[in-house]
C-alpha cells in the first residue's frame, strides 16, 4: 500500500476511524454526527472539513442564524483536530514577537499579538460557553533554552514583551527553572508565557462539535468533497453520495488539503508530519529524577523544535517533526529517535517507555505565515490553513472571523497578517528531497551550542 501523503493523494480517505491515540482511549463516547451526505442538498454555506476550523466556522455562522453544513471526509475531528499535543497558545505561525515586529514592524505586530491574545480568550470562551469537560488548565508556556547558548535571546524576548507590550513575559533563570519546573540535562532557562492551556483535543473538538449542532449547524462525515464547479453565482459540491449546492464554500482542511481541491490552494502548502509518543505515567522515582513537576506547555528554542508536557495521569507527551514519510518503518524509527531525544533531556528517566504514537499532517506555507482569507478571484470563497504545526486557538479563531465576514459582521477584524495571496511552492511534487536536505540542516544548526 503506498503511504498517504497529502501532497499527492486524491484525498485524505472516506470514513475512516479516528486513529489510535492516547486521546481517543481517554475521549470517552464521542458524540455523534448527522451521518453522510444524502443525494442532494442545499445549503446556505458548506464548510469543507470537520476539524476546529470547519466546526468552528459552523457554530458561529449557526449562532447567527445561517444554514450552514459541514463536509467532512472522515469523522469529526480525525485530522489534527482529534490528535494535536493539546498546547492552546498565543501563536501566529511560529512567529515569536520579535519575529513579527521584524517582519511587520512594531505597531502591525502589536495588532498581531493583539490578535493571538484573541485567539486564546476565544478558546477560553467556547469552553465555557459550551460546558466543554476537555481537562483544560491555565498552564502557561515555557520555551526552553536546551543549551546555554539559547538563553540570551529568549531573555531579550522576554524584555521586548514587557516593553512594547506590557506583557508579563518573564525570563526565569536555569537554577529556577530546575529547581521550580523541570530538571533534567537540558534546562538552561526559559521564556515564560503566562497565558496558555493545556487540554484534551479529542474532547474539544468533540465539544466544538456538539455546539455546532446544537447551534443548527449540520455536520456530515464520510463525507469527502470530490468534485467542485459553478453552475452560475452557486458551488455545485460532488460527495459520493450526490451534490451538495451552496452560495457560499470555506475552505478549513489545512494539512489534509488534496491537489485540486481549489486553485488557490493548489501547491501552497506543504504538509509536514507532526509526531507524539506518550510515556508510561512517572512513578514517584521518575518525578523526583526528574524534577518534571512542571504543568506548564513546552517547547525547546530549536529550530527542529520539540514539543512535550506532562499529563494529568503524570505521563509525558513528547513531539517533534522530524518524520518525512509516513511508511511503518521510517514512524517506527521516528518513534525510537523522539524516545531518544526525551531521555537525552531527562536521563533519569532511561526505561519509562512508549505506550502510545501517533501522527498527522500539519500545514506550512512558503514565507510560514497562516491565511484566513477569500480566494483570489471568488469572495463567496474562504480558506483559513497554514497553521504551522500550531493552530489550535487559531484554527478556532479563524473559523469565528470567516463566520463574522460572511455574516458581514464588522465588530470582528480580520487578521491582515493572515491576508496575502498565498505563493505556490515552485515544483511542490518533488518537495520531499529538499525537505530531507533541509530537515538535516536544521539539525546540524541544532546541534551547535
Ligand atoms: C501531532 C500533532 C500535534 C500538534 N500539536 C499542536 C499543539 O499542541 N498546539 C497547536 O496549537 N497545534 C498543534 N497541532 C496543529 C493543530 O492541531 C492544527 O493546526 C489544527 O488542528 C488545524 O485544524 P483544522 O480544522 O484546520 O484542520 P484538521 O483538524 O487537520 O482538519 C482537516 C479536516 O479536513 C478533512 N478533509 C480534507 N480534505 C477533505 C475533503 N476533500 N472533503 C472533506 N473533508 C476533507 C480531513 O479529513 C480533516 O478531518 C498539532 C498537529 C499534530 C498533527
Amino acid at each position: 500500500m503506498t503511504p498517504y501523503d497529502p501532497i499527492f493523494a486524491d484525498g485524505p480517505g472516506t470514513g475512516l476511524a479516528h486513529p489510535a491515540s492516547y486521546w481517543l482511549d481517554t475521549a470517552g463516547p464521542l458524540p455523534a454526527d448527522d451521518g453522510p451526505a444524502p443525494a442532494a442538498l442545499d445549503t446556505e454555506v458548506a464548510v469543507i472539513g470537520g476539524g476546529y476550523t470547519g466546526l468552528s466556522t459552523a457554530l458561529h455562522l449557526a449562532r447567527r442564524g445561517h444554514r450552514v453544513t459541514v463536509l467532512e471526509a472522515n469523522r469529526p475531528g480525525w485530522g489534527c483536530s482529534g490528535r494535536n499535543g493539546g498546547f492552546a497558545r498565543m501563536a501566529f505561525g511560529r512567529l515569536s514577537f520579535s519575529d513579527m515586529v521584524s517582519r511587520f514592524g512594531l505597531p502591525a505586530a502589536k495588532v498581531l499579538f493583539g490578535h493571538t491574545k484573541a485567539s486564546l480568550d476565544n478558546v477560553r470562551q467556547m469552553i465555557r460557553e459550551g460546558g466543554i469537560d476537555c481537562d483544560a488548565s491555565e498552564a502557561g508556556y515555557l520555551k526552553v533554552a536546551p543549551k546555554p547558548g539559547r538563553a540570551a535571546a529568549l531573555a531579550a524576548e522576554a524584555r521586548l514583551m514587557q516593553r512594547e507590550l506590557d506583557y508579563p513575559a518573564e525570563f526565569i533563570d536555569a537554577r529556577t527553572l530546575q529547581r521550580d519546573h523541570l530538571g533534567g540535562a537540558q534546562s538552561f532557562g526559559a521564556l515564560r508565557i503566562p497565558d496558555a492551556l493545556a487540554l484534551h483535543p479529542l474532547k474539544l473538538a468533540a465539544g466544538v462539535l456538539r455546539m455546532a449542532r446544537a447551534a443548527g449547524a449540520v455536520v456530515h462525515a464520510s463525507s469527502p468533497v470530490t468534485g467542485w464547479r459553478k453552475d452560475g453565482a452557486t458551488h455545485v459540491l460532488s460527495t459520493p453520495h450526490g451534490t451538495v449546492r451552496a452560495a457560499q464554500v470555506v475552505i478549513g482542511t489545512n494539512g489534509y488539503t488534496p491537489p485540486g481541491l481549489h486553485r488557490d490552494l493548489d501547491a501552497a502548502m506543504m504538509p509536514i508530519l507532526s509526531h507524539i509518543i506518550v510515556t508510561r505515567p512517572m512513578t514517584d522515582a521518575d518525578v523526583a529524577g526528574s524534577n518534571f513537576v512542571t504543568g506548564h506547555v513546552l517547547t525547546d528554542a530549536r529550530k527542529l523544535m520539540f514539543y512535550w508536557r506532562r499529563l494529568p495521569d503524570r505521563r509525558i507527551l513528547f513531539g517533534g517533526r522530524g518524520l518525512i514519510a509516513d511508511t511503518p518503518g521510517r514512524t517506527a524509527s521516528h518513534r525510537d529517535y523522539l524516545y531518544r531525544e526525551l531521555i537525552a533531556k531527562y536521563p533519569s528517566l532511561d526505561g519509562i517507555g512508549i505506550e502510545h504514537d501517533w501522527h498527522g499532517w500539519v500545514a506550512f506555507t512558503r514565507d510560514f505565515l497562516p491565511r484566513i482569507r477569500c480566494a483570489a478571484d471568488d469572495a463567496t470563497v474562504h480558506y483559513a490553513v497554514g497553521y504551522q504545526g500550531s493552530g489550535v486557538s487559531l484554527s478556532l479563531y479563524a473559523g469565528r472571523l470567516i463566520a463574522a465576514r460572511i455574516a458581514g459582521d464588522a465588530a470582528e477584524p480580520a487578521i491582515e497578517a493572515a491576508g496575502h495571496p498565498v505563493r505556490p511552492f515552485p515544483l511542490h511534487r518533488l518537495m520531499r528531497i529538499p525537505q530531507r536536505a533541509l530537515f538535516y540542516w536544521y539539525r546540524f544548526l541544532d546541534s551547535r551550542p
